[in-house]
């Protein structure tokens, strides 16, 4: 059965076409209105060996979940929520050669939606890929995935315009960061299937944004030009100019890839041009692609994450992370145990891009 989100269910939730009309204020105006049951704790803690930062959220064990495997739930035929419009207000539409692709509000958000001294506050949304439930990365055509990264970039660019105004709680005074993710599976915190992104703003500093701006003090350059020049030929799964997805050397789990932009100085989504932006849209296809098809190969179900890092320090790279190994005891001292070679990982990644 195929479902999908139709228009007319849609115009019943559309608060704005486009994201590019609103401002940060207004964003905060309707969720402030929609989203008051499901608020974090409001406490935010700092490992202070590491710099982790843990946010505390406990109704977010309340979400309800359609992304378990079927022998499980044991329900032949589920409707998915987002297909029925059963879900928050809309703030952004773009047509697709099928369907459309659209954002709004994470009604579990991980950041309180307004300022308050001490907590952890920012903005959470969501961005559907496609209103179709099998629609995703790894099965759209390259225009309609151009498409969905734009409109990333321009909520990117809208929340980064507010970042004041949720204050700054980092060390070195940086105004918070825009995180942008995607979750895939149950076993790495998808709890619905229908293919989607998260996007936040967040006035805590997630570290790896701390860990890149280091990298780029300590050693003269951003992260991405380090790996770009260090990475050597066999571990390049897939060149497309302007972007080269790779295996890392220092690979921690098996099939880990990470999709770098050549031209470092592009910080953030909305700083690239249209040639990257396809670059881009080929680089999530192809590694998610290949995620799928290769875990279903070593007998694991498929669960992925795909993670941003934008900012000071990072260039601007994306970093695929299929679930293809637990953590083990050791692995939480920091020392990894990684089952499969970088080379022999690219070598397969290859094969199945190509
Ligand atoms: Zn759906």
């Amino acid at each position: 059965m195929t479902q999908e989100l139709v228009r007319e269910r849609l115009e019943l939730i559309v608060q704005a076409e486009r994201i590019e009309t609103l401002s940060v204020d207004d964003l905060v105006a309707l969720t402030r209105r929609e989203i008051d049951e499901f608020l974090p704790d409001g406490v935010h803690r700092v490992d202070p060996r590491s710099g982790d930062r843990i946010l505390y959220h406990s109704s977010r064990a309340l979400r309800p979940h359609d992304n378990v495997p079927e022998e499980v739930a044991a329900i032949p035929e589920r409707r998915c929520v987002i297909c029925q419009g059963a879900t928050t207000g809309v703030i952004d539409v773009a047509e697709l050669s099928e369907g459309f692709t659209f954002i709004n509000k994470n009604l579990y958000p991980v950041l309180y939606p307004f300022e308050r001294e001490g907590l952890a506050s920012g903005l959470h949304l969501l961005q559907w890929t496609s209103s179709q439930h099998h629609k995703d990365w790894h099965n759209m055509g390259l225009a309609d995935r151009v498409v969905v990264l734009e409109r990333l970039a321009a909520l990117e660019e809208t929340l980064l315009s507010g970042a004041h105004r949720f204050g700054s709680t980092d060390r070195e005074g940086n105004t918070g960061a825009v995180v942008i993710i995607k979750n895939y599976g149950h076993l790495v915190g998808a709890s619905l299937i229908h293919g989607h992104q998260q996007i936040a703003f967040s006035s805590v500093m997630p570290r790896h944004f701390e860990d890149n701006a280091r990298f780029e003090q300590e050693c003269g350059e951003t992260f991405a030009d380090y790996m770009l020049r260090e990475t050597p030929p066999e571990l390049v799964v897939a060149d497309y100019g302007p972007a080269v997805l790779l295996v890392p050397a220092f690979m921690r789990r098996p099939y880990a890839m990470m999709l770098l932009i050549r031209r470092t100085s592009s910080r953030y989504l909305h700083h690239l041009d249209d040639g990257e932006l396809a670059a881009v849209a080929d680089g999530w296809h192809d590694g998610i692609r290949a995620i799928r098809t290769v875990m279903p190969r070593t007998g694991r179900e498929i669960a992925y994450n795909v993670i941003t890092n934008s900012g000071p320090g990072a260039g601007l790279y994306f970093e695929f992370l299929p679930y293809t190994q637990e953590v083990g005891g050791v692995e939480h001292l920091g020392l990894f145990v990684c089952q499969e070679l970088p080379e022999r990982a690219a070598a397969t990644l290859r094969e199945i891009v190509r």
